[in-house]
């Protein structure tokens, strides 16, 4: 049995005061719902969740992560630096930097790299836009992007990391993927990581992310290979976290 999984992803939001909320909120809440929960947060927002998160069942990771270990990379995070703060997880290819930051599938499947290399947990990001979709080519889309970190990585690594269908034209867009769409998406990706690792392939958690919102979270999270989510807008607040958290 895989364990769910659901990741608040923070994007460039928050500010001290309202993290603090945003997080005693959320652990004041948290029951044994049987599911692990983490935020991904804004770099200089990691000493924060260190200092109010730490010995709660919420744990924390960053949105990016550099190639690099470290030297003269002005404005790059490493891996390292993530650990340093406690992180356990760390974000790799959301589509926004894939989009606004030119991110190859190359250079994704690097930073999944670094960050097993230093120990972290890489949740990495996949997913068509709307025009491909309409061109019928979103497995070949999905594939080739999970299919350059599977080339990247040792055997032995595909069981730690965390994989996240994100079809783009569900992002911030409250047009949900269907549960059908979203659970052949994930089994889709499932078969493809089968292909490298039967063993891993049946352990690794597939989240889905695109506008989940507690209304919509439960049907998607009865699906066979549906592990859990990455929640943008929905994570922004305690209730609407706690209520994708609950429908697990
Ligand atoms: P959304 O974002 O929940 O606001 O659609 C999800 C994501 O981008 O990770």
């Amino acid at each position: 049995m895989r364990r769910k999984l659901v990741i608040g992803n923070w994007k460039m939001n928050g500010n001290r005061a309202g993290n603090t909320a945003l997080l005693s909120g959320i652990v004041a809440g948290l029951n044994d719902f049987g599911a692990d929960c983490a935020v991904c947060v804004p770099a200089p927002y990691l000493a924060q969740c260190q200092a109010e998160l730490a010995g709660t069942p919420v744990a924390w990771g960053g949105q990016d992560v550099s190639v690099h270990a470290c030297g003269a990379y002005t404005g790059e995070v490493s891996a390292a630096m993530l650990l340093d703060f406690g992180s356990t997880y760390v974000l790799c290819g959301h589509s926004e930097r894939r989009a606004y930051h030119g991110e190859s599938s190359e250079l994704v499947a690097q930073k999944a790299v670094a960050a097993l290399a230093a120990g972290l947990t890489p949740v990495v990001c996949f997913g068509e836009t709307l025009a491909q979709r309409e061109a019928e080519q979103t497995e070949e889309v999905i594939c080739a992007q999970l299919q350059a970190v599977l080339d990247a990585i040792q055997p032995e690594q595909v069981g730690k990391l965390v994989l996240a269908y994100e079809p783009v034209w569900a992002i911030g867009t409250g047009k949900t993927a269907t549960p059908q769409i979203a659970q052949d998406a994930h089994r889709f990706l499932r078969d493809c990581v089968a292909k490298k690792d039967a063993a891993a392939a049946q352990s690794v958690q597939i989240l889905y992310g695109g506008s989940m919102k507690p209304e919509n979270a439960k049907e998607l999270m009865v699906q066979p290979d549906i592990d859990g989510g990455l929640i943008g807008g929905a994570a922004l607040k305690a209730t609407d976290f706690l209520g994708i958290i609950q429908a697990v």
